[in-house]
């Protein structure tokens, strides 16, 4: 289970769940692996006690549910899209597909999610939905989120990536928008190497999510015997994993406590025994809200500037621990300027982040010796 026989400590490793080899066997054994089969609907279940969402449909990637949101959502040619700048490429990417300009607006300094206090300024006539993005699982701002979007009649999607587990004033990330959408990766903290989930809270669009989920017919309903035959009914595509990808996942969604426990303590031990360290040298660490419960998806710092970001990622490969940056903007990237626009004001926060962020390793794997080599390392390193 532990990371102290690797020379180095790796940015992430997938943690093997205690029945995810027997489940596998299982479902290659059961002689049908197509999607929807008996796996799929244990992890269905264990998604939505999860997320509290009303309807969860296993997607094969949490792009490819943002991609049926944006059909569900019948965007047209020159409709607009909402999103931060500051996530990744597939926030966007879904609704240009569609036709649908993204429109890029900042981050917060603080939590770095979409800055909720210039989401008003982005809105036109053509606004059609808000995508929101809870940066490390830590929840954006859904109350005046949420009151903006009633006011001028937009949907509200949650690319819930980070957010499993998540919530804001008690109730969980992915229940908030019509539709939220989760991804198993392998860099996610439940996992099954490429997996997603669409999560539909508004039920006017449950029956068509399982339409345009089945290559736009209603084969769902022939399976459970509710028409006698299926049609090609709407548009839609191939969006369902194999029940072999399900099983893996189900073993992972069961052992959820399990792995959010030992993610909780690496991530608390960087926030307590880095705390001196960044206060010292001008670094920055997460902020977690007081009205908000994270899942430990991700832990950053915040270097001083890029020269800092990078020496400091230099440093600490030398002394074999491997981190890693993200998310280059979205509104200056060659597609975002191609597709999309920016709100006004820019997002000049977001070319500061982009900048200056370090990831640290963080996965169920790591053990305490592992982690004390992570603190070690970083605390070597000053900014002078
Ligand atoms: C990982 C991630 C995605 C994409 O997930 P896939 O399942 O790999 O498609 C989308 N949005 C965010 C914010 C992510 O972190």
């Amino acid at each position: 289970m532990y990371a102290t026989d690797l020379r180095t400590v790796p940015f992430n490793r997938t943690y093997i769940a205690d029945n995810e080899l027997d489940y596998l066997t299982e479902a290659v054994r059961g002689h049908s692996t197509c999607g929807d089969g008996p796996f799929t609907r244990r992890a269905t279940v264990l998604v939505e006690q999860i997320t509290g969402a009303g309807q969860a449909l296993l997607t094969t990637s949490c792009t490819h549910a943002l991609e049926m949101s944006a059909i569900l959502l019948d965007l047209r040619p020159g409709d607009e899209v909402i999103t931060p700048s500051f996530t990744f490429m597939s926030t966007a990417n879904a609704f240009a597909l569609r036709g649908a300009v993204p429109v890029f607006v900042d981050c917060r300094p603080d939590t770095l999610n979409l800055d909720e206090r210039r989401l008003e300024a982005a809105i036109t006539e053509r606004t059609r939905a808000v995508v929101v993005v809870h940066y490390a699982g830590v929840a954006c701002a859904m109350d005046e989120i949420g009151e903006l979007a009633r006011r001028y009649g937009l949907a509200v999607i949650e690319d819930n990536a980070h957010g499993l587990g998540g919530r804001y004033r008690g109730r969980p990330l992915g229940s908030f928008g019509c539709l939220a959408t989760q991804s198993f990766h392998e860099t996610k903290n439940i996992q099954c190497g490429e997996a997603g989930a669409l999560l539909v809270n508004d039920t006017a669009l449950t029956e068509r999510a399982e339409i345009v989920r089945e290559k736009g017919t209603d084969r769902s309903r022939f399976y459970r015997g509710q028409v006698d035959k299926y049609r090609w009914i709407d548009i839609g595509s191939s969006y369902l994993p194999s029940d072999v990808l399900a099983a893996q996942l189900t073993a992972q969604l069961e052992a959820f406590d399990t792995i959010q426990a030992r993610r909780h303590e690496v991530w608390d031990r960087y926030h307590e025994e880095l705390a001196d360290w960044a206060a010292g040298n001008g670094a920055g660490q997460p902020t977690v809200p007081d009205d908000r419960a994270h899942p430990a998806h991700l832990y950053y710092l915040l270097m001083p500037d890029l020269d800092h970001r990078q020496a400091l990622i230099a440093h600490l490969a030398e002394r074999g621990v491997q981190a890693v940056f993200h998310y280059q903007p979205l509104h200056s990237s060659p597609a975002g300027i191609r597709y999309g626009r920016t709100a006004p004001g820019g997002c000049p926060v977001t070319e500061q982040v982009t900048d200056r962020l370090v990831r640290l390793p963080l996965f169920a794997g790591l053990d305490e010796p592992g982690v004390t080599r992570v603190i070690d390392a970083v605390r070597t390193y000053e900014v002078s």
